[in-house]
């Protein structure tokens, strides 16, 4: 089985109590691709500029990720500049460069058509249903966006939630898409434009699953040194829907393992700066790092 993503191919500016980073390779696309890579075979439709070079692209395929739908425009990659300094919970965007995103076409190459999955990964909405309307015949859709996109491109947004089977977002952006502030209010407005299953990730508190049946919490990993929280998020969306995609059928006991699965990946994408953590683990700690989510979570 294969997932395709279509997200920002990025480098990051990053502040955090740790310290800063400059340009590091990031991306709502990467960290996803990265996480997902340890379940299942991993598509990217994206577009970077003449600064992504080969040792770039190496973190992707050297973790057997298709680049094929990478395309190189000429002028700069994305870049994006945040602070965690003031809340570990919630980034704080200095700036968001789009450069050659501003015009990109998603074109999806030949070989990507027979994907089973699509992820649409944190870009400019318009892009994620380019693409969506691009693979018709998916099995699955899943998505996540942000405060940037839900504040000034809400009636683009709009159109891709329709279309989604699962969206994920943080509390903030569900608070803000829904415009409530109660946590259980705003998932049930978030719910009812469209997604048929929401999760809400809380940061260092888990996520919340809320589907037509009762909600389900996963815990985060306790963790001693949390160095950058960015690509948590799309860390944890990696885990949840490659393990997904690695199973034969989706029962709600894989959908709730596919939630710890999430909660285990963005754990370790927090360690380090940027990518550096998740290019360094191996399936068998994810497991271990499973079970002991698993044994502290349960009667
Ligand atoms: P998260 O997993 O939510 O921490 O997402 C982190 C990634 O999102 C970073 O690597 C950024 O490059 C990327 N990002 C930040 N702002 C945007 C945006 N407006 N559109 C797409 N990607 C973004």
């Amino acid at each position: 089985m294969a997932i395709l993503v279509v997200g920002s191919v990025a480098f990051d500016s990053l502040e955090t109590p740790s310290g800063k980073r400059e340009r590091v390779l990031g991306g709502a696309a990467t960290h996803f691709a990265l996480a997902a890579s340890f379940f299942t075979k991993v598509r990217v439709v994206g577009v970077v500029g003449e600064d992504f070079l080969p040792q770039h692209e190496a973190v992707l395929t050297n973790k057997g990720i298709d680049t094929t739908g990478i395309e190189r425009a000429p002028g700069k990659s994305f870049h994006w500049t945040g602070s965690y300094v003031k809340d570990m919970n919630a980034a704080e965007t200095l700036a968001t460069d789009l450069n050659v995103f501003a015009a990109f076409e998603p074109k999806i190459p030949e070989s990507y058509l027979d994907s089973e999955y699509l992820f649409l990964a944190n870009i400019d909405p318009v892009l994620q249903a380019r693409v969506r309307a691009q693979m018709p015949d998916v099995k699955m859709v899943a998505g996540d966006t942000m405060n940037y996109w839900i504040a000034a491109h809400r009636e683009n947004l709009l159109k891709v939630l329709k279309e989604l089977d699962v969206l994920l977002i943080n509390d903030g952006e569900a608070k803000m898409l829904s415009g409530e502030s109660n946590g259980l209010r705003a998932a049930n407005g978030v719910r009812a434009l469209g997604p048929k299953a929401l999760i809400v990730k809380h940061g260092e508190y888990g996520a919340t699953a809320y589907t037509s049946g009762r909600p389900f919490r996963a815990p985060a990993m306790p963790l001693h040194d949390v160095v950058d929280p960015t690509g948590a998020g799309d860390s944890f969306a990696g885990g949840f829907y490659g393990y997904i995609a690695s199973q034969p059928e989706l029962t709600p006991e894989v959908f709730r393992r596919a939630m710890f699965y999430g909660s285990v990946m963005g754990s370790l994408a927090v360690e380090k700066f940027g990518t550096e953590r998740i290019q360094a683990t191996t399936r068998k700690e994810i497991d271990e790092r499973f079970e002991h989510l698993r044994e502290i979570s349960h009667l």
